[in-house]
């Protein structure tokens, strides 16, 4: 067994740099032409429901999803389709593309609508609609999420408020102004799921928004549909993880190759469950998104409200443009995030920030020979060899791949954060596991 049960945090303290701690939200419009991906999330995305020279009005639908996993993409402005072409996006895959001209009039659609929600199969397809993904970073469609396979029973809700990622504000900053909201979604999805549990879980560096979940909870108290709880977790990365956030709220441990689902637990976003109490009261669609951002090589840091679509460049001449050039920009935080190769790339529904590094930042150390100093397995939140796995995936040894476990691997970076050597660990596991995915397909055949 790998991921034994222990008492004991594991993970590693990477500088904080939370300096947006606190700022409040801008909302920052003007953008002259917003662009659209039609496969905004996992699993398969749109067909276009707009071509060149369409009008259209904020919040209109303009993909059709493809599938059950799909979810609809909607517009963030109003304006006129000036294009819609295939273009490859910073995650490497290939993705139809709706640019979409600003009229500057944010003209919104009629058919915005608070939708009629009855059951748990209207609140479903409610969420579908808003075209929600989990704003956590993973992108999972949130109502596939809220719809477990048959047979598997959901005692527990569990939302992530741990944000524990250096630098990244966004979902501190939700809760503090937002807790309301996040209770009122809480309580629609417990009602709706018939969920009696409710673990708030959030790092102890955010005490203001502890208070604030739980002056909300209080003011909420005659009309709760589960026990809700805010637990305080200890400041610890990557405790944000949803594997890792479980067990230590839980103390249930899900399986390799397993979902929450299997341990009766389901995970929600702080930034997510607020959405969904907004979206049932207004049917306004998943269009905006709370974004920190940071990073040395900017002028100004801060947290801002974007429209989905907003091409980066254009986001960081609005919120203050950079003050040196900027070798790096990152999607996401510096540990779990993905380098942007193309500023032209537009925020997407999961981005919940752009850390944007000076050129002596950007720099990618050299590696140097294991010492086999075991810092990597002691910082290893799912207790693996990271070391052993880096050389099973340099080998590309399958076998080797699987005894030690990659796929358990949540891709946190802590095993390469602590390496004395530099080694590449992370990234080199990444491709043990495509090589293990890929291997496991044709085994299959
Ligand atoms: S931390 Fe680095 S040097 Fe130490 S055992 Fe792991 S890979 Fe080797
Ligand atoms: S990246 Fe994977 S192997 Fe490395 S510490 Fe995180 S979970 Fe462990």
């Amino acid at each position: 067994m790998f991921f034994k049960k222990t008492s004991r945090a594991i993970g590693v303290h990477p500088p904080q740099n939370k300096g947006t701690q606190g700022m409040a939200f801008v909302e920052v419009n003007g953008f002259k032409t917003i662009t659209i991906p039609l496969n905004l999330q996992v699993g398969p995305g749109c067909s276009a429901l707009v071509k060149k020279g369409d009008p259209v009005k904020v919040g209109q639908k303009i993909g059709e999803p493809l599938g059950h996993w799909s979810v609809p993409a909607h517009s963030s402005v109003s304006g006129t389709v000036v294009s819609v072409k295939k273009e490859i996006l910073s995650n490497g895959s290939v993705a139809d593309l709706v640019a979409i001209e600003s009229d500057g009039q944010q003209t919104l659609d009629e058919s915005i609508k608070p939708p009629a929600v009855t059951d748990k199969a209207s609140f479903l397809s409610a969420i579908r609609d808003s075209g929600l993904v989990g704003l956590g970073g993973a992108a999972f469609p949130t109502h596939v999420k809220l719809n477990p396979p048959d047979g598997k029973t959901i005692d527990t809700l569990v939302i992530n408020g741990a944000e524990c990622e250096p630098y990244i504000t966004a979902d501190d900053q939700i809760m503090r102004t937002r807790a309301d909201r996040i209770i009122k979604g809480i309580n629609l999805v417990c009602h709706y799921l018939d969920i009696s549990r409710c673990l708030i879980g959030v790092e102890d560096n955010k005490p203001e928004a502890i208070k604030a979940l739980n002056d909300a909870i209080n003011s909420h108290a005659g009309e709760l549909k589960a026990g809700i709880s805010v637990v305080s977790v200890k400041t610890l990365y990557p405790t944000g993880a949803e594997k890792v956030l479980i067990r230590y709220l839980t103390d249930r441990i899900v399986p390799e190759n397993g979902l929450p689902a299997d341990v009766g637990v389901v995970v929600l976003n702080v930034g997510t469950v607020s959405f969904i109490a907004d979206v049932i009261d207004t049917g306004m669609p998943l269009i905006r998104k709370f974004v920190t951002v940071d990073g040395s090589a900017m002028n100004r840091h801060g947290n801002y409200d974007l429209p989905i679509g907003a091409p980066i460049e254009d986001v960081i001449e609005a919120v203050g443009g950079a003050k040196e050039p900027i070798g790096k920009v990152i999607m996401g935080g510096p540990m779990m995030g993905v380098a942007i190769d193309d500023i032209r790339h537009p925020i997407l529904k999961h981005t919940n920030s752009l850390i944007m590094a000076g050129e002596k930042g950007a720099k990618i150390p050299k590696e140097w020979n294991c010492i086999h100093c075991g810092r990597c397995s002691r910082s290893c939140p799912m207790m693996l060899m990271p070391s052993e796995l880096d050389m099973a995936a340099r080998q590309e040894n399958i076998d080797e791949l699987r005894e030690f476990h990659v796929m358990n691997c949540i891709e946190c970076g802590s095993c390469t954060y602590v390496c004395p050597a530099k080694r590449y660990l992370v990234q080199n596991i990444r491709i043990g596991k495509n090589l293990y995915r890929q291997a496991a397909r044709k085994a299959a055949k």
